[in-house]
């Protein structure tokens, strides 16, 4: 009867694990699946156990029904160990990339070598034994059951000592408790085989883990920690990015700012003119800031789009190049080019982001660079029709920590600060460059000496179009000449009235008639009036009525066919098709761009008559 004792203790045990896991609402990991096999495996090994032993207590002796519980009872000693194998390893690997490839790999060769072991154990012959009413087992199928768990149990301390130098998981607990109980019963088992208390030391292992690790609450608990520290860190990440944003405009705005207020009061026309080019290169400098925002945004919902289309790589260059020029303006930098003699004359690819991507590169080696030099190299290899353009951007300017390498395309970091201080900058760029390279499928690497300077590579490939100029592209490449709108009249609605004076001064120059509201209604009433325009510029935001609100109800005036184009600070991706489902002819983003504006003008008032 004391032989019944173990199992009746590893029997409430294990019943009530059983209860209180399965009762509770729990979180589905790989984790508490291995968990709950490992505990509904063990509650129908120690029932068995308990069978097995109640009928040597009772004094009946089934043999070959006995030796088929006990071959039953040694598969539960297969599987148990290779779940706690499963479970260790994979812990183990939580913060490894690959985890779940890797778990998969390892949880099938255990799958395939626990059938092998069960088969084996099967046709291996077990041996009953008596002492009194005690049974026992031994035999080859005993000895080769403790060999799988040796196998399993050394499978498990590898993993756990390569592990456990890095880092120790309290998931490690329980296994600790496991090795040091099971070396105890095999030992005991060893001396005594009548001894039956492996499964009891299993069930108790099973608690300990409820307790310490696998309890749902404690697990809940843990997840909410971790959503908890996930939001706290969004939250900081939101805050750093509103207060790196808020300094980054307020910047060029003050220069916009203190250059307005002189200008007003300056009375020389040559110093206005020249206060008026530093009003626009800090516009500019505010329009790049809100545009990387945007671009930042449009790649985050996966909105950022490739254009491919036609054009001339050496033009581009020659852009750049004067851009970068204006840039490094009076500062004491060599500028050194090399591009390749045989760049194709078109290729076909988006070259606004391939300017956009190289221009970035020639900013930061500008921005970042006291002295010395910046050489910008393009070299091309071609196979077939596709050309790869091999785009370096080399500096000698203040370079790269090694250990930074891998942060600086991560968006909002900015490094060195201690260096970079009085260098604007808001850790977009590199972000936004590495996003729009991938997206082009090509690759961006650097290579950078601290103190020395930085090399930039991009290999981005692009279509070669074989063409010929024509004349009338060469004649295209001469100035165009201002455009000339007289007699034709533009409404603009705006109830902003700077933006209106701003829209209104850039049509005068085309010598265009305007008429400004203020709002929706005042829209509606000067068409129901039967005021006639050519053209109606109308903003969005406005209070009251919006801009497409009153879009709508322009539609419903009888014989109303102006063209009317959104002319809107609402530049979000996406933004552009959503106006013109709308039904808006066109779309124009605030602040105006001249080139954008010539464009719409000459496409909608030509148009007419
Ligand atoms: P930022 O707006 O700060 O220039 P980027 O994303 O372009 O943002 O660059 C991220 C960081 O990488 C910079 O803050 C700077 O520390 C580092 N960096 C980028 N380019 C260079 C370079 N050519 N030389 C040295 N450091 C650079």
């Amino acid at each position: 009867m004391s032989n019944l004792y173990f199992p009746i203790c590893g029997l409430f045990c294990i019943i009530l694990i059983v209860i209180m896991y399965f009762s509770h609402k729990r979180i589905d990991s790989k984790e508490t699946k291995i968990y709950g096999i490992m505990i509904i495996s063990s509650l129908i090994d120690t029932i068995l156990v308990f069978i097995i032993i109640s009928f040597g207590v009772l004094g009946i002796t089934p043999i070959n029904f006995l030796k088929l519980l006990n071959k039953i009872d040694f598969i539960h000693y297969i599987i148990w160990p290779g779940l706690m194998f499963l479970y260790i390893y994979y812990v183990s690997n939580l913060n490894n990339k690959n985890v779940n490839e890797k778990y998969n790999l390892i949880k099938n060769i255990v799958i395939i070598f626990d059938i092998l072991c069960i088969l084996i154990e099967f046709i291996l012959p077990v041996e009953i034994i008596y002492n009194n009413d005690i049974m026992g087992v031994v035999g080859i199928s005993t000895i080769f059951v403790y060999f799988v768990v040796l196998v399993y149990i050394i499978g498990t301390i590898i993993v756990f000592l390569c592990h456990v130098r890095r880092e120790f998981n309290k998931k490690y607990i329980p296994f600790i408790f496991l090795l040091f109980f099971l070396v105890l019963a095999l030992i005991v088992r060893a001396i005594n085989p009548t001894l039956i208390i492996i499964p009891t030391i299993i069930d108790f292992i099973n608690l300990i883990m409820y307790f310490t690790i696998e309890n749902p609450d404690v697990k809940m608990i843990e997840q909410l920690n971790i959503a908890r520290d996930q939001a706290e860190k969004a939250n900081n990440a939101k805050t750093e990015f509103l207060s790196n944003m808020s300094h980054e405009i307020r910047t060029p705005l003050n220069a916009i700012d203190g250059f307005s207020q002189l200008i007003l009061e300056e009375k020389n026309i040559d110093t206005i003119k020249d206060e008026a080019r530093d009003i626009m290169a800090a516009s500019q400098n505010l329009l790049e800031i809100v545009n990387g925002i945007l671009d930042i945004s449009k790649i985050e919902a996966n909105k950022l789009e490739i254009i491919n289309v036609e054009y001339e790589p050496a033009k581009v260059f020659d852009e750049l190049i004067k851009l970068t020029k204006a840039r490094i303006g009076e500062k004491p930098l060599e500028f050194k080019v090399n591009i390749a003699k045989d760049l194709p004359e078109y290729l076909n690819g988006d070259y606004v982001r391939l300017k956009q991507i190289v221009l970035n590169l020639l900013t930061n080696a500008v921005k970042y660079t006291k002295n010395g030099s910046i050489t910008l190299n393009v070299d091309i290899v071609k196979k077939d029709n596709i050309c790869r353009l091999i785009i370096s951007v080399k500096d000698t300017g203040i370079g790269i920590k090694k250990d930074n390498l891998d942060k600086i395309f991560t968006k909002f970091e900015r490094l060195d600060l201690e260096k970079n201080i009085t260098i604007e900058g808001t850790g977009l760029g590199l972000a936004i460059t590495k996003k729009l390279v991938e997206l082009m499928h090509g690759k961006i690497v650097v290579d950078s000496i601290y103190g020395k300077g930085s090399n930039f590579t991009v290999a981005i490939d692009q279509m070669i179009v074989n063409k010929v100029k024509t004349i009338k592209e060469v004649k295209e490449e001469k100035p165009t000449k201002q455009v000339n709108l007289k007699g034709k009249k533009v409404l603009i609605v705006d109830d902003n009235l700077i933006n209106l004076k701003v829209a209104s001064r850039l049509l005068l120059s085309y010598k265009i008639e305007t008429e400004e509201v203020s709002s929706g209604f005042d829209c509606l009433k000067n068409i129901k009036d039967g005021k006639k325009y050519d053209l109606i510029l109308m903003d969005d935001m406005m209070p009251k009525m919006s801009g497409v609100e009153t879009f709508k109800k322009l539609q419903e005036i009888d014989g109303f066919d102006t063209p009317v184009i959104a002319l809107t600070a609402n530049a979000i991706a996406g933004m552009k098709e959503n106006y013109l489902k709308q039904g808006f002819n066109d779309y124009i983003s605030k602040p105006i761009d001249k080139k954008e504006l010539e464009r719409v003008l000459t496409t909608y008032l030509n148009a007419k008559k």
